[in-house]
């Protein structure tokens, strides 16, 4: 449409979307016609897929459970939890999850976006302090900045920052006391454990520490280790042995190394008693399907088996010694997430799209989904692919990546975290 004669809501949207296309950040849906899995089929053509957080392999396999959950309790939940979409289902898989991630409760949500946007604004309130990694997840910011709570974000990893802050915010709340009219301003600490763009991991255990210290409490968001980190998949508490105190507010999601569908927080009955009160994410929508509910337990129960996360560990390992000895840039990740920065946004799309050519697929991450100049290829390795697959990878990279992204370092061993 000619712009003399658009509106000025059209004129806003050609130009967002212009200026989205000249930045070479113009996103595009890819339409499957496969189930999830190591190959997919996508416009007809066959793909080793290195995208999804299907960590485990476990998306395909739930069929036979859900198919038979759906003869017992049909398609939908009918309604909300508050109202009559709340079944025995639900209850179920609440209480395996709270007993698989160790804490006395759980709370299920429809998706981990709604987990984390309800949380965070059920527990603070004008007035309050809200920390966060800059690296956090979209929905954890969203979360904040909804929330009427004043906003701060610390430097990546940056524990001593954030120690700042904190210690500079108490300050500040010394001299309001004074005036008496004032209710207690409280300070949130929010995390990512397992970054879902760099895949590195958050020290949680020195994040506990902190905060206790401060008197701040703790939420951490566990989307990409709930399956892959701790005890049997028990996630990132029991990846660094905190009881569930230290570790107040547990957010896990189901659509990730779970294979399915939904998400949850976990942490003492007094919490989720009172989100089913106030989280609003949680009273205001439609209940996840009972069925899928029901058939996330047999996946659950798939986590016990720790062959498939030594499968897992094997294939990263495998991947990174391997990337480095061709000087491919690997980023800090002891996790399935091991992405390879280009920078560039078009050089970052011109590998992606030779590797699809080749059969391959990768998913080039740009800004504003990572920060400017750090576009990157995002390599996620799961536990159903196949070691041939992962060489099949190794050398189209090889071929792809120019000399002048690549270092002569050997940088296969990350300086941080051994709790995989
Ligand atoms: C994927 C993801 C979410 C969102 O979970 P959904 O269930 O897909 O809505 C939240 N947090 C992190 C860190 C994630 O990676």
């Amino acid at each position: 449409m000619p712009s003399s004669c658009s509106t000025p809501w059209q004129q806003r949207l050609n130009d967002a979307s212009q200026q989205r296309r000249n930045l070479n950040q113009w996103r595009q849906r890819s339409t499957l016609s496969s189930q999830q899995g190591p190959l997919v089929e996508r416009d007809g053509q066959q793909l080793i897929n290195f995208c999804s957080n299907d960590y485990l392999g476990l998306a395909a396999s739930g069929a036979a459970a859900l198919a038979h959950s759906a003869q017992r309790w049909g398609l939908g939940s009918g309604a909300s939890h508050l109202v009559c979409g709340h079944s025995s289902a639900h209850e179920e898989l609440e209480q395996a999850l709270a007993k698989h991630t160790g804490y006395p409760a759980a709370l299920l949500f429809s998706t981990g976006y709604m987990a984390n946007v309800g949380c965070i604004n059920a527990l603070t309130q004008r007035g309050d302090l809200i920390l966060q990694d800059k690296l956090n997840h979209a929905s954890l910011i969203d979360g904040a900045l909804l929330s009427r709570a004043d906003f701060l974000r610390y430097r990546h990893l940056d524990y001593a920052q954030l120690q700042q802050r904190l210690e500079h915010r108490q300050q500040q709340l010394q001299q309001r006391q004074q005036q008496p009219q004032n209710t207690q301003a409280l300070t949130l600490v929010v995390s990512d454990s397992i970054f879902s763009m760099d895949g590195d991991l958050a020290d949680v255990a020195r994040l506990s520490q902190i905060c206790q210290q401060q008197q701040a409490l703790l939420m951490v968001d566990d989307a990409h280790g709930l399956g892959v980190i701790g005890t049997h998949g028990a996630g990132v508490r029991s990846a660094f042995d905190l009881g569930a105190a230290q570790l107040p507010v547990y957010i896990g999601t189901l659509g990730k190394g779970l294979g399915g569908f939904g998400a949850f927080v976990a942490g003492d009955q007094n919490l989720i008693d009172y989100l089913v009160q106030f989280a609003r994410p949680y009273i205001y929508t439609t209940a996840l399907p009972p069925a899928v509910a029901e058939a996330m337990l047999s996946n659950l129960e798939r986590l016990q088996d720790d062959a498939l996360r030594q499968t897992l560990n094997q294939h990263i390992r495998y991947f990174r010694q391997q990337a480095s000895q061709l000087g491919l840039q690997l980023m800090p990740s002891v996790s399935p997430i091991q992405p390879l920065m280009i920078g560039d946004e078009a050089a970052a799309m011109a590998i992606s799209a030779e590797l699809q050519r080749r059969g391959l697929w990768v998913t080039a991450i740009r800004p504003p989904t990572v920060p400017d100049g750090s576009s990157r290829l995002r390599i996620t390795l799961t536990a159903a692919h196949a070691t041939e697959q992962i060489d099949t990878l190794l050398s189209a990279l090889d071929e792809l990546i120019p000399e002048s992204l690549r270092s002569a370092t050997d940088n296969a061993l990350p300086s941080q975290g051994s709790t995989l």
